[in-house]
């Protein structure tokens, strides 16, 4: 078994991405400049927000936090990223969510600019994808999962994967990457979901395993075969009084009890959450340099 080190993967991407900042600068040009806009107090958000703000400084991007209150009107946090928008020296926006129940989500992220939508959540960049548009931006955490079989030089072309959970910012995103033609894709993609039957069946199937439920322990021993990959996406809080904080960060899989069977497993914490964030500081760039070239 070999682990799908994210950590290291991502300090490497960030390590490049430093490298083509430097160079800009010392071009006499400005760096890439990323807007976080966090929404009330909470915890595992700020912690999200905390660390794409550090991986901004060590990138050496400039960024800008904005945090705004809990109780902020729709149409409030609307004239935010408008504004956000409109100014030049910004390259992307990213609106940390969920966010709190008076705000409809699709209506952020419409009018967040396509050209910066660096999450890749809008319906524009969407579509893009699913054309594979060059151009657009890929969801991060999708993102972040297809470097880390670049990185480990995972064959993809005719795979059969199996992606549980089918949310508009992992499950679906990865399932339609990997089937499409493209590098790290060519695969034979099944998406499953609450209301699949005989998931048991269906994953042990799977050459390649993508959990994206927020179910923690749910993926046993049971539910792989003998030598898959498994691409646990899972990022839980689950309460334990041992720990400093109260608690700890669970994964969907039961990582004890698989990780002898896998001939890859990405770790929880350490996997796929600091790709994702090496994803959107690639996916700043990109709207860094494509705003000079639109
Ligand atoms: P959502 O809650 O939006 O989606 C969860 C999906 O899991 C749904 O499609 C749901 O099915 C499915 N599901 C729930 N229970 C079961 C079950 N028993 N069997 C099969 N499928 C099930 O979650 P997200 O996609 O936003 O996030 C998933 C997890 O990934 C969370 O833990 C989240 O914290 C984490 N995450 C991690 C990131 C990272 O960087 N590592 C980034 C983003 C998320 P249905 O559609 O039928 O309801």
């Amino acid at each position: 078994m070999q682990l799908l080190d994210g950590k290291l993967v991502s300090q490497k991407t960030k390590d490049e991405l430093k490298k083509q900042t430097e160079a800009l600068i010392l071009d006499g040009k400005r760096p890439p400049h990323l807007a976080a806009v966090l929404v009330g107090n909470n915890g595992a958000s700020e912690t999200y927000v905390a660390n794409k703000v550090k991986s901004c400084k060590e990138v050496g991007f400039e960024s800008t936090l904005i945090r705004l209150e809990e109780q902020i009107t729709e149409a409030e946090l609307i004239a935010v990223v408008k504004k956000l928008n409109e100014d030049n020296n910004i390259d992307g926006i990213l609106v940390q969510l969920p966010l709190p129940k008076q705000i409809d989500e699709f209506k952020i992220i419409n009018t967040i600019s396509p050209d910066k939508d660096v999450d890749g959540f809008h319906p524009v960049n969407t579509g893009k994808m699913l054309l594979a548009d060059e151009r657009a931006f890929l969801p991060a955490t999708p993102f972040g999962i297809l470097l880390l079989l670049e990185h480990y030089n995972i064959t993809t072309k005719g795979k059969r994967v199996v992606v549980v959970g089918r949310s508009n910012i992992v499950g679906r995103p990865i399932s339609i990457l990997m089937s499409q033609q493209r590098k790290f894709g060519d695969a034979t993609v099944t998406l499953c979901h609450s209301k699949t039957n005989n998931l048991k069946e269906i994953t042990c199937q799977a050459d390649i395993l993508i959990s994206a439920i927020g179910s923690p322990g749910m993926i046993g021993l049971d539910m792989v075969k003998d030598g898959a990959i498994v691409i646990d996406v899972g990022i839980v809080r689950v309460n334990d009084d041992t720990t400093k904080l109260g608690y700890k960060i669970k994964g969907d899989v039961n990582f004890e009890d698989v990780a002898s069977k896998c001939s890859f497993i990405t770790p929880v914490p350490g996997g796929v959450g600091p790709m994702t964030i090496a994803a959107l500081m690639i996916n700043t760039m990109q709207a860094y340099k494509q705003s000079f070239t639109k």
